[in-house]
């Protein structure tokens, strides 16, 4: 991954400070009427359909599998509305979570850096000014409180309260599930076979003997065997070789179980 390409439209950054503030307050309480939110960045976005690359549409030209051997012109041209995104070019899903978990890596490292950088104390997660510090550096359930009030990553999501979907790896599709499928075309193939039985002639004409013959008397029993290539759009990816993930539904990821999507390992302070 190239770092420049990770400019998110995210950043965890007010996120991580509006969370101090408000642990700060347990130190210096506020003036009435003040709030702060501690919202994460929404993580959902609208991204390009990798399917149709946002053109809503696929065109679909046949290939030959064989079912084309000797026949004339161009293959089955066919232009159909992306199943992937049935057609609105766009998906909506979560963040890459690999994305996400980097920005988080980022905005924390900065977070950190900036409070150091003003002489700030870290109280567990959280930085609290020299002089708030002066005032509660004995008061270990204060401590205490401030710590919790900012809270710690939740173990399984570092903050960002999503989980990839194991499914598909975080990437919101998979490859069509249809064995058949090649590239978006279904390809089968019958046998028919048949037995004949002729009456004089000398040689089995045509190249799909695939049996043998037997002779009784002055006829002769063919069995054949004709091998046909059956080429159609595949129904379970409409020709876009690959599907949404059936666990995701194109989103990549979900709130993570283990802190219901919170981002935090917090007990008791619900900031
Ligand atoms: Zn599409
Ligand atoms: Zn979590
Ligand atoms: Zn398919
Ligand atoms: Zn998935």
């Amino acid at each position: 991954m190239t770092i420049p390409s990770l400019v998110l439209a995210v950043s965890f950054l007010p996120f991580f400070e509006a969370k101090n503030t408000a642990a700060g307050f347990l130190v210096t309480p506020p003036p009435e009427g003040t709030s702060v939110t501690c919202e994460r960045p929404s993580f959902m976005t609208r991204e390009t359909c990798p399917a149709c690359e946002g053109k809503g549409e696929l065109i679909l030209q046949e290939k030959n599998f064989g079912q084309a051997d000797g026949r004339l012109g161009a293959g089955l041209k066919k232009r159909v509305k992306c199943a992937v995104c049935k057609g609105k070019r766009k998906l909506d899903t979560f963040l890459k979570p690999a994305d996400l978990t980097l920005q988080v890596a980022r905005d924390r490292e900065k977070f950190v850096s900036d409070h150091q950088g003003r002489g700030e104390v870290p109280v567990g997660q959280a930085f609290v000014k020299p002089d708030d510090y002066e005032q509660i550096k004995g008061d270990r359930a204060k401590l205490k409180l401030i710590e919790e009030a900012y809270g710690k990553p939740c173990n399984a999501c570092n903050w960002t309260g999503v989980e990839p979907c194991k499914k598909c790896d975080g990437n919101g599709t998979i490859p069509c599930p249809n064995d058949d499928c090649k590239g978006g075309w279904a390809v089968t193939k019958t046998k028919t076979s048949y037995t004949r039985t002729k009456s004089g002639g000398s040689s089995l004409n045509g190249g799909y003997n695939r049996g043998g013959f037997s002779s009784s008397g002055g006829s002769r029993r063919i069995s054949r065997t004709e091998e046909k290539i059956n080429v159609h759009v595949c129904p379970d990816c409409e020709g876009a070789s690959l599907v949404l993930c059936p666990e995701c539904q194109g989103r990549r990821a979900k709130p993570c179980r283990k802190c219901n999507g919170m981002g935090t390992k917090q007990k008791g302070y619900g900031l």
